[in-house]
Formats: C-alpha cells, sequence, structure tokens
C-alpha cells in the first residue's frame, strides 16, 4: 500500500522547462568549468522558463555550493525507492533533499534496461522522491522495435500506469518526459511531429487535476532543433543529456 503524505509542490506548464541530465560524467575540474560557463550564460540571458541539472550524486555538493543563488536547480538521477536501511549503494530522496535538491530522474531507460528497474519500481521512486519534496521527473519511451511493430502508445500507458494508479495527487507534482530510446544519445531525433503525436497522447491520458504537467521531450535535442521541437503545442521543454554537457549548446537550448 503506496503511503501519500508528499511535501513536493504542484507543477505547471505555465513556465518551459529545460533539464540537464549529465549522466556518468565529469570531474570536479571539468563541473567547476561547466558550472562558471552556465553561471555566466545565465547572467546574459536572463531566464525566461526554469533550468535544471541532474547531476552524479557525488557532485551535488559542489553543484549545490556553485548553483545557489543563480537560477540553476539541481538534482539527481536516480532515487531509492526507499526511505532508509540496508540497502547497500543506493541513495534516498531524504539525503538528496538535504543538498536542496528540486529534480530527481526516475525510470529513465537506461535504468529500465540496465538496471532492471520496472514500472512499479520507477512509480515507488516517484512516491519516494515526492514525499521528500522533490519534484520527480518521470521518464517514459518506447524502443525501436516497439515502435516499428506500432506499440508506441501500449508501451507508454503501461509505463504511465502505476505512477497513475497511485493518485492524481502525485501525478500532478510530476514533470512527465517522453524519450524514445532510439533516439537517447544516437543523434536520431524524433520528428516535432512525432514527438507532438506521443505529447498529445501522455497529455489526454493525465488525469483531469493533472492535465497541466509539464512534459518534456528527450532524445538527441541539439541546438539547431530544440526550437522546432519546443514549439509544439504539448511540449513544454527538454530533457536533454549529451548537449547538457557543452555550455553553449545548453545555453543555446534553453533559449530556444
Ligand atoms: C538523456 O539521457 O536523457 C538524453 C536525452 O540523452 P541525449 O540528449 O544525449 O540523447
Amino acid at each position: 500500500m503506496i503511503d501519500t503524505q508528499y511535501t513536493s509542490s504542484f507543477v505547471n506548464r505555465d513556465k518551459r522547462l529545460v533539464i540537464g541530465n549529465w549522466k556518468m560524467n565529469g570531474s570536479m575540474k571539468a563541473n567547476a568549468a561547466l558550472l562558471a560557463d552556465l553561471i555566466e550564460g545565465f547572467k546574459r540571458q536572463a531566464a525566461s522558463g526554469t533550468v535544471g541539472v541532474c547531476v552524479p550524486f557525488p557532485y551535488l555538493v559542489q553543484v549545490s555550493d556553485a548553483l545557489n543563488n543563480t537560477p540553476i536547480s539541481w538534482g539527481a538521477q536516480d532515487v531509492s525507492a526507499q526511505e532508509k536501511g540496508a540497502y547497500t549503494g543506493e541513495v534516498s530522496a531524504s539525503m538528496l533533499a538535504e543538498f536542496q535538491s528540486t529534480w530527481v530522474l526516475v525510470g529513465h531507460s537506461e535504468r529500465r534496461a540496465m538496471h532492471g528497474e520496472t514500472a512499479e519500481l520507477v512509480a515507488e521512486k516517484a512516491v519516494a522522491a515526492a514525499k521528500s519534496g522533490l519534484t520527480p521527473v518521470f521518464c517514459v519511451g518506447e524502443t525501436l522495435a516497439e515502435r516499428e511493430a506500432g506499440q508506441v502508445q501500449a508501451v507508454i500507458a503501461a509505463q504511465l500506469a502505476p505512477l497513475f494508479a497511485v493518485g492524481a495527487e502525485l501525478v500532478a507534482r510530476t514533470v512527465i518526459a517522453y524519450e524514445p530510446v532510439w533516439a537517447i544519445g544516437t543523434g536520431k531525433t524524433a520528428s516535432p511531429e512525432e514527438a507532438q503525436e506521443v505529447h498529445a497522447f501522455i497529455r489526454q491520458a493525465l488525469p483531469a487535476t493533472a492535465k497541466q504537467v509539464p512534459l518534456l521531450y528527450g532524445g538527441s535535442v541539439k541546438a539547431d532543433n530544440a526550437a522546432t521541437l519546443f514549439a509544439m503545442d504539448d511540449i513544454d521543454g527538454g530533457l536533454i543529456g549529451g548537449a547538457s554537457l557543452v555550455a553553449n549548446d545548453f545555453l543555446t537550448i534553453a533559449r530556444a
């Protein structure tokens, strides 16, 4: 039985949202240079939307120190579904909250594929995050084989079902990121129309009281394709992998 005592806020799409996913990249030195460039860049380019970066756990201290009092928020790329205890190697949501994290990715396709995360576990992680005041960025997306078999909607619906089953109160505190697996890190981007079609499907499936949650697109978003993707009706921003490691590219995407 999932308990629903959330401390995170409701999120809505009235502001555009761009989140960087550093994946397992970085070093203290490289991060310092990237963060300095981003901070400088956002001084010149007032952010009209919300911008965040999701970084490897060990860099949360560095990132929270550097980004404190800047327009850039931060978070992590995974979280345990458990509150505490004998879960070696796991990191709890309350630990992430101690570093003023705003975001945490849950169910990234790399974790579903390489770490066997099930749809149910991903929903439990979203619950844990929201209970500690974090906003879960709930990732969904189909493989190429599933797309070719005409199963896109069925796959996305199955990935979202355990989240929706927890209740609209949780969904309204969640950001959903559509990331087709075949587009992640491959240089192949869904066309704006393909992405919009899935986003519209997700939007209509949302509970009535959570229709305004931001829907992000992710998968090889670059400086030169972000604007056309973000112009689509139901695409409220992006989850950016590789391009979030290059300050100028990330700034251009945030501007889009
Ligand atoms: C991601 O890892 O979430 C992602 C979207 O990666 P990329 O932008 O590199 O495709």
